[in-house]
């Protein structure tokens, strides 16, 4: 029984293409290559000691889709392909619709001509929107704020809507909250291409000189420093989140066919916070100025993680210094991310 993991070249997909292979899954990937490099698959064999089967595709070619999920007899879909900046999504919020939603649907029209029932999805803490109360729990109500927030959301309501139609399909939607870190071997990692639009790859980037300062966004939040407070969490253990909701749903141990669950640590840091542990682990001064509050940016997120712990008996292990020795050592052996590094 194979696993296919749509998106698997990026950023989190190939942390869980290592864990599902190191617990023994076969995979194959299917991603179209439009944020990703697929030296990060040979990493993730350099890894694991294991070959990694690749289809360069489109979650939208619904034929393709098809031919694979029959040819590598997969049984479930980690589900990790789409669009994911929130800026470039109120631009050009067509192509998050297409790419996130239509290309979703297209996966599940596959998966339900091919008979294969189970997913996890890639979901976000930005379908909490404003948070009423923190921590949050899985019953926050629900709203979206821009376009990005609204495919997640979208397809979120698909799943549910197809869990109650039919029992025999198995969701499990993985709110996650701020996924940072890298593979503890330095060998994959996050790869941002231009600008980073998030924290962690930005601290990276003026801790190895590329560029000179962080512009700290808003001072005057209602936080213990007026800095933006968020849940950061270490992508090793949000892809083990992944692997037991996978092992939870084929034992058909879940209490219902569709199950929302936050993935964070439970604990905030402030961007300032995070500037003073990343200079810890880099040694580096990370020179900063204060700039406006970001749009859209609320003061403090954080999750209620007991429903993660109950559900799945999963709870995130590795700390705020292993967040950032982790992305430290893996932007020291690429300093150029996958591109200008052997294979
Ligand atoms: P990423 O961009 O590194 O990975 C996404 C992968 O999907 C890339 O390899 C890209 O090439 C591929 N892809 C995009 N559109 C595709 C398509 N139409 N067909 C096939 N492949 C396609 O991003 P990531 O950080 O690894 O995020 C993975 C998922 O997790 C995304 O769905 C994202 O929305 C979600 N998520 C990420 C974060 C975060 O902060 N990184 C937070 C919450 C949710
Ligand atoms: N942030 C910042 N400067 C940056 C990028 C982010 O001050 O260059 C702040 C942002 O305002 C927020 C926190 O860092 O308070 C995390 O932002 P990120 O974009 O990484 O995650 P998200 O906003 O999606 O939670």
């Amino acid at each position: 029984m194979t696993v296919l993991i749509t998106g698997g070249a990026g950023f989190i997909g190939s942390h869980c293409c290592v864990t599902f292979l190191e617990a023994g899954h076969d995979i194959v990937v299917l991603d179209n290559l439009s944020n990703a490099n697929s030296v990060s698959l040979n990493r993730v064999s350099a890894i694991t000691g294991r070959k990694v089967a690749f289809e360069a595709a489109d979650i939208r070619d619904q034929a393709r889709l098809e031919a694979v999920l029959d040819q590598y007899g997969c049984s479930a879909v980690v589900h990790f392909a789409g669009l994911k900046a929130v800026g470039e999504s109120t631009k050009d919020p067509l192509a998050y619709y297409d790419n996130n939603v239509v290309g979703t649907q297209r996966l599940l029209s596959a998966m339900a001509k091919c008979g294969v029932r189970q997913m996890i999805f890639s979901s976000s803490a930005t379908v909490y929107g404003e948070p009423k109360y923190l921590p949050l729990t899985e019953d926050h109500p629900t709203s979206a704020v821009n376009p990005y927030g609204r495919t997640k959301l979208m397809i979120e309501d698909m799943l549910r809507d197809i869990a109650a139609s039919d029992p025999s399909w198995r969701f499990g939607i993985l709110r996650y909250f701020n996924p940072v870190g890298a593979h503890d071997s330095g060998l994959i990692g996050e790869n941002p291409l231009g600008i980073p639009n998030n924290l962690m790859p930005f601290i990276t980037q003026v801790a190895d000189g590329r560029r000179a300062e962080l512009s700290v966004f808003g001072k005057d939040y209602e936080t213990r420093d007026g800095t933006g407070i968020r849940d950061y969490i270490h992508v090793t253990d949000l892809v083990e989140g992944h692997l037991r909701a996978h092992e939870v749903l084929a034992s058909g141990a879940a209490p219902s066919n569709c199950f929302a669950v936050n993935l964070g640590t439970g604990t905030g840091y402030s961007v300032l916070e995070m500037v003073r542990a990343f200079e810890r682990a880099s040694n580096k001064e990370i020179r900063y100025s204060f700039a406006p509050r970001r749009d859209g940016d609320v003061a403090e997120c954080f999750a209620h993680t007991a429903m993660a712990e109950k559900l799945l008996n999963w709870k995130a292990e590795r700390d705020l210094d292993a967040m950032c020795r982790d992305t430290w050592n893996w932007v020291c052996k690429n300093p150029r991310g996958y591109e200008t590094t052997a294979a």
